[in-house]
């Protein structure tokens, strides 16, 4: 039972499943046996999926609300994944209702846990939605200004986070778009050319990029052939209607600012027969562009047709609009306020996140580091493999009996110093506690975690300290175990570290000071 209750979280935090009918099961199988062994993150987490379920599956706003209800029993305020999920959906929710303020206050929570649980992409993205509220509000600069400093974040984080990456930038060139700041947004074009996203949304954010400074420097030549080149990626995207219908209307925007009314011709027609409109505000939004192309074309009969067909509709959204503006203007207002005093908060919780994710002894991160490493990486498609190396000390009770504690701990120092004096950002050791230590290797193969542990054992070798009463030598040295492998669906980091820690054992069992290596066959080799 215990193996398969695993199964079915990992199978729900992956979300593959073939049918909304198998999530739901899935789910519901999750909440039934978490209930059952009375573990309340799992049912928290069981209660959270559901409302995932009901909000990205069905768009059921009652549904979604109901378990948010029954998750919050389950979740305390103490930081924990769990509680990034929650305010990640809740702000999904405020999004529906377009409570901003309630948003914001999401995201800052979000960016509170991330910064204590040590996920930065998380806190990344709660920042990149922060800008998305003041674009909402029409505040426009001080959006470019939070998207600037989002990409800076992305930027100055070891990890590749390219799709992020990419998607901010996407956001600045806009920015600069609606801020007219034409001179900056080639320097933006040529860092997402710069980040190699294997995507096919990829050369479409690219290419509007593109069309967006063509279209305000009034290159018309250019700007029709990258409208060209666009259209042909959007028939050819596989779906997300709400997607490519934006991607349509930027279009059509640039060819109006060019006064291309034939291209814009072509591309309402594209647009009706591609996309089923559906929301009203897209309707009127196609309505607008076709009075603009009558009042430009001087086709007085169909404008007039136009001109009414466009009041009718807007007299039922304006009520609705009006309302909207209204808390927009409210909501920008102390949303400004709120950020002044949190930003205050956040450099406060810096201390806080380094306490709790940092051994303190030895500087090395912790073990809480390595499990929500783990948060970290599972939508990251930059890392292929995965490696750990878990090191021991030998005889180190001896060490302690015969030089006492202080000695003892002045050599777990100096090997946490040996470990992370190579400077390379794909590895990462951390303390295990007492005498283990674990170092995480990222895009490394074993022939190069190899070489790393042959220079640990030699940088250790040099520093000579004196071991009377080892039972293998007369210096300290340790035993090893390492592995490595992909990053693939049937990954489990917690496999792999057993499966490394019995390999170790191995080392120690033939008498230390040596290294193993787990291999998937199930031999090992010493060396
Ligand atoms: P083995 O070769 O089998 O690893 O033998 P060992 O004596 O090292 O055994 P084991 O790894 O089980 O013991 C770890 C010892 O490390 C036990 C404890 O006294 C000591 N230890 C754990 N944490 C600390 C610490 O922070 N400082 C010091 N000085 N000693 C510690
Ligand atoms: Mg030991």
């Amino acid at each position: 039972m215990d193996k398969d209750i695993i199964e079915i979280k990992n199978k729900i935090t992956d979300n593959n499943f073939s049918s909304r009918e198998e999530r739901l099961e899935y789910c519901n199988l999750f909440l039934k046996y978490s209930l059952e062994e009375n573990n309340q993150d799992d049912i928290a987490y069981a209660y959270l999926s559901l409302a995932s379920y009901y909000a990205n599956v069905v768009h059921d706003t009652n549904m979604l609300n109901k378990y948010m209800k029954k998750a919050r029993k389950y979740l305390s305020n103490e930081p924990s994944p769990n509680l990034i999920i929650y305010h990640t959906l809740k702000a999904l929710n405020d999004n529906t209702t377009f409570d901003l303020l309630s948003r914001l206050d999401s995201y800052l929570e979000i960016i509170r846990v991330a910064d204590i649980l040590g996920v930065p992409s998380k806190a990344y993205f709660a920042y990149g939605n922060i800008a998305e509220l003041f674009r909402l509000c029409q505040d426009y600069e001080t959006a470019l200004e939070y998207s600037i400093e989002t990409y800076e974040k992305y930027k100055s984080n070891s990890e590749n986070y390219t799709n992020n990456k990419v998607i901010t930038l996407t956001n600045i060139v806009e920015l600069l778009n609606y801020t007219n700041k034409v001179d900056e947004i080639p320097f933006y074009i040529k860092e997402i050319e710069k980040l190699n996203w294997n995507s096919k949304v990829y050369p479409i954010l690219l290419n509007i990029c593109y069309l967006r400074l063509y279209s305000m420097r009034h290159d018309n030549e250019n700007v029709i052939t990258t409208n060209e080149k666009l259209l042909d990626l959007i028939r050819s995207f596989p779906s997300s209607k709400s997607f490519k219908y934006d991607c349509v209307v930027i279009m059509i925007e640039a060819m109006m600012h060019i006064n291309a009314f034939e291209e814009v011709q072509k591309l309402i027609t594209f647009m009706e027969e591609t996309f089923e409109v559906t929301d009203i505000n897209e309707w009127l939004q196609i309505q607008k562009i076709k009075i603009e192309y009558f009042k430009e074309t001087q086709d007085e009969e169909s404008l007039k047709q136009q001109y009414l067909n466009y009041f009718r509709a807007y007299e039922r959204v304006e009520k609705e609009k009006q309302a909207t503006k209204i808390l927009g203007i409210r909501a920008h207002i102390e949303i400004q306020d709120i950020l002044k005093h949190e930003k205050k908060l956040l450099v406060d919780n810096k201390s806080l996140k380094n306490e709790s994710m940092i051994d303190v002894m030895t500087q090395l991160y912790n073990r809480r580091y390595i499990n929500t490493f783990f948060l970290n990486i599972v939508n990251d498609t930059s890392i292929n493999t995965l490696g750990f190396a878990i090191f021991d000390v030998d005889y180190f009770k001896e060490y302690n009996d015969t030089y006492g504690h202080l000695m003892g701990d002045q050599v777990l120092v100096d090997i946490a110093n040996i470990l992370k004096s190579t400077d390379n950002p794909n590895i990462k050791p951390c303390r295990f506690g007492g005498d283990e230590f674990v170092c995480i290797f990222t895009n490394m193969t074993d022939v190069e975690i190899e070489s790393y542990i042959i220079g640990i054992l030699e940088k250790l070798k040099k520093k000579a300290i004196h071991h009377s009463s080892s039972k293998c030598s007369n210096e300290v040295t340790l035993s090893i175990g390492y592995g490595v492998s992909n990053l693939d669906k049937n990954f489990n980091y917690k496999n792999l570290l057993e499966n490394i820690d019995t390999v170790l054992y191995n080392s120690k069992r033939k008498g230390r000071n040596t290294y193993t290596k787990y291999t998937n066959e199930g031999d090992d080799n010493e060396k």
